[in-house]
């Protein structure tokens, strides 16, 4: 299914053009519009799935099939020293276009810090309460 109004349905299809890395039947991998790195990517299904909880599970696979064939390109082509897949779902969690999408951000030494959190610390009760509320639900 594809959206009307869906701004990335429209890049992935190609009614709005971009710059494009890849494509396949299922994908289009297009650059990033406000790159968190030189040549931060965004692979976007063709279809629309509004986030992970909606993803078609076969889809989902192919596409980290498709991350990994990107890494490796960066790595070689860009001369980046590693990546992050950033996958964001619900706006809490920073998800701004809510068409399912995976960042490819590749990383360079001495590169700008991202993708990062300050560990914090749980209790064993915590710890068992979360397994609980998690697991009764799978
Ligand atoms: P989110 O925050 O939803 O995980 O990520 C959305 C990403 O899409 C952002 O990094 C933003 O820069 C990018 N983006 C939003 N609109 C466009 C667009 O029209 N073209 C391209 N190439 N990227 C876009
Ligand atoms: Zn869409």
């Amino acid at each position: 299914m594809v959206k009307d109004d869906c701004i990335f349905c429209k890049l992935a299809n190609g009614v709005i053009p971009a710059a494009s890395l890849y494509e396949d039947d299922d994908f289009r991998v297009i650059l990033d519009a406000n790159p968190a790195s030189k040549g931060h990517a965004l692979i976007l299904p063709k279809h629309h799935y509004r986030d992970l909880t909606d993803l078609d599970e076969a889809v989902g696979a192919r596409a980290l099939s498709v991350a990994a064939k990107l890494g490796k390109a960066m790595l070689s082509g860009l001369n980046c020293t590693g990546f992050n897949l950033v996958q964001n779902n619900g706006e809490t969690a920073g998800q701004t276009v809510m068409h399912f999408h995976i960042h490819v951000i590749p990383r360079y030494e001495g590169g700008p810090e991202m993708v990062a959190w300050k560990p914090g610390s749980v209790s064993p009760e915590e710890t068992e309460k979360i397994v609980e509320a998690v697991t009764s639900k799978l």
